[in-house]
């Protein structure tokens, strides 16, 4: 057997607040538990939005909740560096290997429309569910404006410049029949049996972007496979990320660690938590005075509510 790696993956683009938390707490439980390794990794490569102040506060606040682990970019390691800003080289590889594969094509579409592509796409399915709306801070569909007709390898000696993006299988045979985009199926340790097709949940992603930063479906695959993680705990707004990573992790031939996706914790008026929920940080219920244990009962239920904010 080999030995339980889990990792946190926490990204510093704002103070972690109490779903962030019981999200790693889980994944702590989990690395405790198997009398495994915790890998903490720097998810430090979005500009724009990542800030030192905030990757300083984010491992304090967890060291203050009570979480451990055992790699990381204050701790160090086998497997750094610990923090993604630090690991371009081995983004670059991977993004060579797509190209010569002929995964991956260059795309000259507008900026805005690719904004979102450096930070995880945190998508809320339940409530696009309830509202019967399509994924709102998913990464859009793509329409295919820039995708060759068939497959090829881009001549291209380096990424920057343009976006390069991920084609999505289409046309497979499952049990039989043609579908309209590959099936993506994995069992979630949490959530069971997941089911997901390429073309319809998501479209060509984006992996490497034209200011020469790799997106977040990139570098997470590369990362975790990298760190030899053998479980990803993570929240389940990442669910449709799981289906395209896999798509990712056959195109480089990587072994696909087990998954475990966590309910999102919501406030009272059913809202999934955000970084702007300043009440919910960890940091603002510590400077409260609430303890460690006080925050962890918190979120025993799935709703957080209005006595929590006031203590
Ligand atoms: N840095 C990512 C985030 O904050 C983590 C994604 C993951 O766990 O794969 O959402």
């Amino acid at each position: 057997m080999s030995v339980y790696r889990g990792r946190l993956a926490p990204s510093p683009t704002g103070l972690l607040h109490l779903g962030h938390a019981r999200t790693f707490w889980k994944a702590y439980e989990r690395a405790r538990d198997a009398g495994g390794i915790l890998v903490l990794r720097d998810e430090d490569l979005d500009t724009q939005r990542a800030r030192a102040e905030y990757a300083a506060a984010m491992l304090e606040d967890l060291r203050w909740l009570g979480i451990e682990w055992q790699e990381g970019p204050d701790v160090g390691g086998g497997f750094g560096p610990y923090r993604q800003s630090e690991r371009y080289a081995l983004y670059r590889a991977a993004w060579e290997r797509l190209r010569a594969g002929g995964w991956i094509y260059p795309c000259t579409c507008s900026r805005r429309e690719l904004a979102t592509a450096a930070s995880a796409p945190h998508e809320d399915q339940e409530e696009n569910a309830r509202n019967e709306i399509g994924a709102e801070d998913d990464e859009p569909m793509y329409p295919g404006r820039c995708r060759p007709a068939r497959a090829a390898v881009a001549e291209a000696h380096e990424p920057a410049g343009v976006n390069w993006r991920f084609r999505i299988p289409e046309d497979r045979l499952v049990d039989g029949r043609v579908t309209d985009g590959e099936v993506v199926h994995f069992d979630d340790s949490g959530m069971g049996a997941r089911t997901y097709v390429a073309g319809r949940d998501f479209g060509d992603f984006v992996v490497w972007r034209r200011d020469d930063v790799p997106a977040y479906q990139l570098a997470c695959v590369v990362d975790d496979a990298a760190m030899q993680i053998t479980e990803v705990v993570r929240g389940a707004d990442l669910l449709k990320s799981t289906a395209r990573q896999l798509l990712l992790y056959r195109a480089l031939g990587f072994t696909p660690p087990l998954w475990l996706h966590c309910p999102l914790l919501r406030d009272a008026q059913g809202q999934r938590l955000a970084k702007r929920t300043d009440a919910l940080s960890l940091r603002a219920m510590r400077e409260r005075g609430l303890t460690p244990a006080e925050v962890r009962a918190m979120w025993l239920s799935d709703k957080v509510g209005g006595a929590a904010l006031h203590k």
